[in-house]
């Protein structure tokens, strides 16, 4: 966290919030994310003391929230978190809940209906009465399709609408992921969707995971979301709006 702070003021960047995972789903270990957040809160108070000219943001990615409900309250209790983020990453296949970025799940015979799974697993996520504010990558399988099969937003616009719609109307900020500078994570089209259904905010994440790709394929995300119709808040923890 302290490296990433140092590349943060090296950057010019005047604020950053970290979201680490909370992830309850035990696919494919129960040992993954599972977030100490009193150890974390300490982490980030250490760094607001070491890095007085950052403004530093506390956060978690809660995944799957609505399936996992006494979990996601247990870590909203256990502390203060400025930026909470609702995010799938994992859905119902094959009578397991698995998660779509693991090797071989995401194969060119299920793909396409996977993503279907996963479209309908979000929506159940922004209907439910979660308390997360930031939707996360919301074509996140993206990232993992199979080389065989050509991925197509259009494909799936009237799902991706529908999501957008619940989430423009329960008020949530839409997260364009740009993991690490790999894929926009949603891409332009998408972020089009999104002020069309209503949407009113934008909030960027490199989903880093590493100090070295903090802010990572900011430029061209920031360019998609201005073309989209956005603007710059003149705070600089603000979000985008229109
Ligand atoms: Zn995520």
């Amino acid at each position: 966290m302290e490296e990433t702070c140092r590349r943060a003021l090296e950057f010019g960047l005047p604020a950053i919030a970290f979201t680490d995972h909370a992830d309850f789903n035990p696919f494919p270990a129960a040992e993954w994310h599972q977030l100490d957040v009193a150890g974390y809160l300490d982490c980030i108070e250490r760094c607001r003391a070491a890095f007085p000219d950052l403004r530093l943001l506390s956060g978690v990615e809660l995944g799957e929230p609505h399936r996992f409900a006494e979990e996601a309250a247990r870590v909203l209790a256990a502390g203060r978190l400025d930026r909470v983020l609702g995010s799938v990453h994992c859905v119902e296949w094959g009578g397991v809940l698995v998660d779509t970025s693991v090797k071989g799940i995401l194969t060119a015979a299920d793909a396409p209906a996977l993503m279907g799974e996963y479209l309908a697993e979000l929506l159940a996520l922004v209907e439910s009465s979660q308390p997360f504010e930031i939707l996360a990558h919301v074509d996140y399988p993206k990232r993992y399709w199979p080389e065989a099969l050509e991925y197509d937003d259009s494909r799936f616009e009237e799902p991706l609408r529908a999501v957008l719609r619940a989430a423009a109307r329960r008020g949530s900020v839409l997260e364009v992921n740009t993991t690490r500078a790999r894929i926009m994570c949603p891409g332009a089209a998408i972020v089009g969707w999104w002020r069309e259904e209503g949407g009113a905010a934008v909030s960027f994440g490199s989903d880093a995971h590493d100090p070295s790709k903090l802010a990572a394929g900011f430029e061209l995300a920031a360019q998609q979301v201005e073309a989209a119709g956005f603007r710059p808040a003149a705070d600089p923890t603000g979000y985008w709006l229109r």
